[in-house]
């Protein structure tokens, strides 16, 4: 039987290979002001041959890249006709073999409920170089523009980042043991993008959390048209619907937003500007 030459690594097509591949960026553009980027996101968006713009991400950002760059449009709204996320992988993954530039930008943090695992994985599989640029998430965006921290030594020691939208077949969060921890050890419930299921959570939350507990509903935050409530938790899905609040939205609940001044009435709608 003849022996099989050993597999030697062929360094050269190797070399030529890590050359002709490109990398693919995921990039945080942010909540919406574009001031908020960070240094390190505008260098990455204007060094970028390809960029894939998510449909959360402000037009504005685009002002730093590059003329010759290809912007490709690939929203994803919930509910919303979008580019299957299969595809987006596969176009990431094409234009890196190319030896594209690629950035993908991406609402808030790409780290947060941005399909970045998905995103990671499917690049890495495929043998492509991955770089992850930070950004604000929208809930840090929205604390800011309220003057409220996320945590605070008396009121929470902690904060739950929690998605109101699960993947189609999965039962999602279970509020009720999420309302049960949040008030046994002091956390702040953060929850992107609730609007949708808000009567639902409103519902299970108050099984475990007091009808007191405060709630700020901040829509377009950081944006001029940004817009937000102020209630009590057993008044959520009744103040979303009365001034008319849609996604973009997240919800903050909990104790450290006690400290806000219209705490007191029912619940009150107010411009950010105003
Ligand atoms: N990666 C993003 C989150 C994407 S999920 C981040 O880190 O912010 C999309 C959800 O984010 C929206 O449904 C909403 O809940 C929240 N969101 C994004 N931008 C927002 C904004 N400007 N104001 C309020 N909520 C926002």
């Amino acid at each position: 039987m003849k022996n099989k030459p050993p597999k030697v690594p062929n360094i050269a097509r190797d070399i030529a290979h890590s050359i002709a591949t490109g990398q693919v960026s995921l990039v945080g553009a942010g909540p919406g002001d574009p001031d908020l980027l960070t240094l390190k996101a505008v260098k990455t968006i204007a060094a970028a041959t390809v960029i894939l713009v998510d449909d959360l991400v402000n037009e504005a950002v685009l002002q730093h890249a590059n003329a010759n760059a290809r912007i490709v449009y690939v929203g994803k709204r919930g509910g919303c006709a979008s580019t299957p996320q299969a595809f987006i992988e596969k176009l990431m993954i094409s234009e890196a073999q190319k030896g594209e530039n690629v950035v993908r930008l991406k609402g808030g943090d790409p780290l947060v409920f941005g399909r970045s695992g998905e995103e990671i994985e499917a690049l890495q599989k495929a043998g492509i170089r991955v770089h992850i640029v930070n950004g604000i998430t929208a809930a840090l965006g929205a604390l800011a523009s309220l003057n409220t921290a996320l945590t605070h030594r008396d009121h929470a020691h902690g904060v739950l980042m929690v998605t109101g939208h699960a993947k189609p077949g999965d039962p999602g969060t279970d509020w009720r043991a999420l309302a049960h921890a949040s008030r046994q050890a002091k956390l702040t419930l953060v929850v992107y993008m609730g609007v949708a299921a808000a009567q639902r959570i409103q519902y299970e939350l108050l099984h475990g959390l007091p009808a007191n507990t405060p709630v700020a509903i901040v829509q377009d935050a950081t944006l001029p048209s940004q817009q937000h409530a102020l209630c009590t938790l057993d008044c959520l899905h009744q103040t979303l619907t009365e001034q008319r609040m849609a996604s973009p939205c997240v919800l903050l609940i909990g104790d450290v937003l006690r400290g806000l001044d219209h705490l007191g009435r029912k619940h009150e709608l107010q411009s950010a500007l105003g």
